[in-house]
């Protein structure tokens, strides 16, 4: 890139930051400058914190949430409903979740945030024997699969819910349309999917 100065930390530190999704190599230089003109106590707090969420942050023994300990935030809290396990594709679904209220108990089945390649056919078994062993151990009565519609999400849902049907209730989201959604925007697979699920008023 022909704006970059010529040093060689800086243009390193703008290569790392390209590396975030959605950053491209004008937005990476533009980080890179705020960061150079962070107060210097904001950057050490900065760069301290991102040096101990790198080393430390982990993910939840139980159900692969992040988390600083062995075990997350969520699968420590008492007041849960023990008896009903979200399926997720990441942490970031999980913690919109959170934000919408659910206050079961998660399983999350690939990284931090949704990406767009697969979850691997090796991830996804891994993850299936991980839950099977918590759904044995634990009694979970349901299982709520909160995958995205797409042709990713819907081979993950088949994939779960064919392997758990026989061992637990197993729902989904319901697809249909949003708080606020006008009829005449809507896409046709949403109506149809949204009038498949309708429900007595
Ligand atoms: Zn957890």
């Amino acid at each position: 890139m022909k704006a970059l100065p010529p040093y060689k930390r800086f243009s390193q530190l703008v290569g790392i930051l390209r590396k975030v999704p959605g950053v491209g190599e004008r937005g990476a230089l533009r980080m890179a400058l705020h960061f150079a003109a962070l107060s210097p106590s904001d950057g050490r707090k900065l760069a301290k914190l991102l040096l101990d969420v790198v080393d430390n942050l982990k993910r939840c023994e139980e159900c692969g949430n992040l988390s600083f300990e062995d075990r997350c935030w969520v699968c420590l809290d008492g007041g849960r409903d023990r008896g009903i396990i979200m399926l997720v594709e990441s942490v970031m679904d999980l913690l919109l979740m959170e934000d919408a209220g659910f206050k079961g108990l998660y399983h999350v089945v690939g990284g931090l945030v949704p990406e767009a390649k697969r979850i691997s056919p090796s991830q996804r078994k891994q993850s299936l024997e991980r839950l099977v062993k918590r759904i044995e151990a634990t009694g979970v009565r349901e299982v709520v699969i909160a995958f995205p519609f797409t042709l990713k999400g819907e081979s993950l849902t088949k994939f779960f819910a064919e392997a758990l049907k026989e061992k637990v209730l197993v729902t989904r989201l319901s697809r249909g349309i949003p708080v606020g959604g006008e009829i005449e925007f809507m896409d046709t697979l949403t109506l149809n999917a949204s009038f498949e699920r309708r429900h007595p008023v």
